[in-house]
Parts: structure tokens; sequence; C-alpha cells
């Protein structure tokens, strides 16, 4: 931060005006009474020396010296000679004249004068002040002392005693010393008013110094604990009020130290804390990743026991078929759609023909082959939307959705064309195998257990007719092929 005005400056400003009121004051007050008293001194001597030369002067015996041809008169030499040997008893006079008014005007009529600028009688004086007006009535000095070419003057006047106020004499009193008083009063109060400017930057570079020192360590302090250094002390001692400034800074020095090393450690503490939680977070995340994996595991596991427990409900182990009861649950399926949407169904009873003698022959072994292949050929047979099932043994059952009775014996016709037609193979050797068919359609209202007795006893009515073929429900068993 950039200092405007320095404490230095302003106890100098401070100072210098208490000088130039006291000093100027004081001093004013002894030279005015100095001055005073050498003009006083001066005047008195000026009055008494001019009142007692007019004393000497005759008036009457300058009455007819009015002009330069009267030089040669008696009255004016007498005048003249003792004018000029009382100014060489006297050398602090310069000159004295004798002058004489007419009228307004002021005329010379003796000046004491020896060299060529002498004032002859008559000669008219132009500077008439008002003191040498007065000093034809009464006895009168100068107000000021004079300067010019010859030097300092002061002039003093008295009226010649029988002049009848029209006649007086002059003197110019040298005032040089008294000038020089003057000056050397001006000079030594000069000097003084300067030495005591001089004294007043002194004092006020000393003061300030005193005042800055302190400050000084203060802005260092301040510096050193805003860069993080605190608990440093300061050691000065001012003896005065800056003592308090400084202590109660060292207390807050020494304060913020140990708020610092509080917090230092509440810093540290904190950090401790945050690794452990940290740790222990990491402890727990293992730990809860371990048990998500075990339960989704188990989950897993879970899922496979109960879709291989769902499998093992709805389906028939040898053939991958649907069992019974799963086809139980697509016949309701089917009897909500009829009863929502009066769509019809039609369901096939299979039953393999004399499949006994497969196992006799071939082996139970082969009769299951044959119960598999038999299986996926007449899956083939169907549409996705229908459905087949093993009902148990060598029996198994169709449900043809949307399928009216007709429908339904197309599709058997041709369920039994496939599986007559073309030989299985057991043990290498080619067989043959036929099934017989009955098919029923659902009835609306009815029980779908009237239904499948229905598609059994149409069965039974194709075994009597002679095995692999057709017959629908409520078809008669004409013959009796129990072989
Ligand atoms: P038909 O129906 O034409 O009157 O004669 P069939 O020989 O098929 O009739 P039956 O009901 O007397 O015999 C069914 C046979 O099917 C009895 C059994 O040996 C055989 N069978 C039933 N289930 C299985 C099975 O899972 N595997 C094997 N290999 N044979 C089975
Ligand atoms: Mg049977
Ligand atoms: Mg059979």
């Amino acid at each position: 931060m950039k200092v405007k005005s320095t404490i230095c400056l302003k106890l100098f400003l401070s100072h210098v005006l208490a000088v130039l009121m006291v000093s100027g004051s004081i001093g004013t007050y002894f030279y005015t009474s100095a001055a005073n008293t050498l003009m006083h001194g001066l005047k008195e001597r000026l009055q008494s020396s001019a009142a007692l030369i007019s004393q000497m002067i005759d008036a009457e015996a300058l009455g007819t010296v009015a002009s330069p041809a009267d030089v040669s008169q008696r009255g004016y030499i007498d005048t003249l000679e003792k004018l000029r040997s009382l100014k060489r008893m006297n050398p602090d006079i310069s000159f004295l004249y004798v002058m004489r008014q007419a009228g307004e005007e002021v005329y010379f009529v003796v000046d004491s004068d020896e060299t060529a600028k002498q004032a002859l009688p008559g000669q008219k004086y132009d500077h008439t002040f008002p003191n040498l007006v007065e000093g034809f009535t009464s006895v009168t000095v100068d107000e000021e002392i004079t300067l010019d070419e010859w030097g300092a003057f002061l002039s003093g006047y008295a009226p010649i005693k029988n002049g009848g106020s029209r006649y007086l004499v002059g003197i110019d009193m040298r005032a040089d010393q008294v000038y020089e008083k003057y000056k050397g009063l001006r000079v030594s109060g000069l000097i003084s008013l300067l030495a005591s400017i001089a004294l007043a930057f002194l004092f006020a570079r000393f003061l300030s110094a005193k005042f800055i020192a302190p400050i000084r360590l203060a802005i260092d302090r301040c510096t050193a604990i805003a860069a993080g250094k605190f608990g440093e002390q300061i050691t000065l001692h001012t003896h005065d009020e800056l003592d308090q400034l400084l202590k109660a800074f060292n207390d807050m020095s020494a304060a913020l130290a140990h708020t610092e090393c509080k917090r230092r450690e509440a810093f540290v503490a904190l950090q401790r804390a945050k690794d452990e939680l940290e740790i222990r977070v990491r402890q727990r995340t293992a730990d809860l990743k371990e048990v998500n994996n075990r339960l989704s595991n188990e989950i897993a596991q879970r899922i496979i026991a109960q879709t291989a427990l769902q499998e093992a409900a709805t389906i028939d182990p040898l053939t991958r078929l649907y069992n019974r009861r799963a086809m139980m649950e697509h016949f309701d399926h089917e009897i909500g759609r009829n009863k929502r949407n009066h769509l019809p169904f039609s369901i096939l009873f299979i039953d393999l023909d004399h499949f006994k003698r497969i196992n006799d022959a071939k082996g139970h072994e082969a009769g299951d082959c044959v119960l598999i292949e038999i299986s996926i050929r007449m899956k083939n047979m169907l549409r996705s939307q229908d459905s087949i099932a093993r009902w148990g043994g060598e029996e198994f059952v169709v449900l043809l959705p949307e399928a009216t009775l007709a429908e339904g014996k197309i599709v058997a016709e041709k369920i039994r064309r496939a599986v007559a037609d073309t030989p299985f193979y057991a043990h290498g050797e080619e067989l043959f195998l036929t099934a017989s068919f009955g098919v029923a359609e659902f009835r609306p209202g009815l029980d779908i257990s009237q239904t499948i007795k229905a598609a059994d006893a149409a069965v039974y009515a194709a075994k009597m007719n002679g095995r692999n073929r057709v017959e629908v429900e409520g078809a008669i068993a004409r013959g009796n092929h129990q072989d």
C-alpha cells in the first residue's frame, strides 16, 4: 500500500506550525520592541539636537539671504560656518540646513553640504514632508528612516527662535547603525526561524523514527503471520502507549499460534478418521460384494432349480413334450379364449398301435427311442400355436386352437400318414409303426373332460375299426380288432 502522507511529514508540519506560532509571535514582539527602542533613542537624540541648534542660529541675520547671489552676506557666511563646525563636531550628523517657508513653498537658505551638490539660497525644496512643514512651528522628527544613495538617514526639524515660524533648522542624522541593527535583528530572526524549522525537522525525524520502528515490527509480524509463521514475539519496548499495542499484538500472535496448532491437530485427526473410514468402507464394500456375489449365485442356482422344477412339472422327461398337467393348463387358456372370442378348438387323441410288441421284440430301450422319435415327428407336423403332450405311456394329445372338428380331422390324417409312411429305426433295424387317432371339438358350455372323453372314445372306435385310422367324436366302433 502506498503511504500518501508520512508520520514524519505530519509531525514536521505540526512542529513547524508550532514554531511559526510561538517564535513568530515572540520574535515579532522582541523585534518590534527592540526596533521601537532604537528608533525612540534616535528620535530623542535628534529632537534635542535640533532644538539645541535652532537656539544657536539667528533668523534676523538671514532675513536678506534669498538667492545664490546672497552667499557673500555676513549672515549667510556666519551661519554656514556655524552649521559646518557643528556637523564636524558630531559625526552622526550628515547635513545641517536652514529653510524658509514662503506661502506653500519651502526654500533652502543655508546648506552645510560641502560638496558640489550643496543647495544654494533660494533653491526650492520639492519634497515637502508633513513633518518638515510641522518643523516650522514645533520640534519634530521623521517617522521612518529614509534610504538614499548616501545611506540611511532620519531627519529632525526645529523652528528657529526668532524666525516667526518661517525658518527651521533641519538635521539629517545618520541612521546606518540603527539600520544595520534593524537588519541584524531581521537576519537573526530569520536564522532563528530557519534553525527552529531545522530543529522541527530533526525532532519530527526522531519522533517518527520512534513511532515507526514498532509499527514496522508489527507490519513484519503481520506479513509473517499471513505467510503462516505464527508465534514469534516482538521484544521491542517503547515505554509508552505503543507498548500496549505491541503487547496486544504479541497476545494476538500467540493466540493465533495456539489456534493454528489446534487446527493442525484437528486436521490430522480428521485425516486419520477419513483414512480409517475409507478402509472400513472398502472392507464393507468388499464384504457386501462377496455377499452380493453369493446372493447372485444363490439366486441363479434357485432360478436354475426353479426352471428345472417348472420344467419337471410341465415337460415329459423322455419325449420333451408337455405332460398331462401342462396340457390341462393349455386347455384352460383355450377355454378362456373360446369364452371371450367364441373361437373353436379341437383336440386329437393319439394311441400308438401295438406298441407293446415293439418293446417285446426290440426291448424297452428301443421302445423309448421310438417314442422320442415319433414325438419329434408329430411335433414337426404342427403349427406354432398348436400344442402336443404325452398323455401317458404311448398316448398323446394334441390341442389345435381355432380348428373345427373337420380341420382337426385333416390334421390328424396328416400326422397319421407321417407316422405310418416313414419307417423308424431300432438297433439299426427298420420298423414301421402306426397310430390310431380320435378327434373331438370343444363344445361351449361343456366340461373339457367331456371333450377328452369324446376323443378317447373316438380312438377306441379307431382301434376297433382296424387301427391306423382317424375317427371323429361320436364314431361307432364297428369291428373288434383287439390284435
Ligand atoms: P393297442 O394299443 O394297439 O391295443 O396295443 P398296445 O400294445 O399299444 O396296447 P397296450 O395298452 O396293451 O400296451 C401299451 C404298451 O406300451 C405297454 C407298455 O409296454 C408300452 N409302454 C408304455 N409306456 C412305455 C414307455 O415309456 N416305454 C416303453 N418302451 N414302452 C412303454
Ligand atoms: Mg394305450
Ligand atoms: Mg397302444
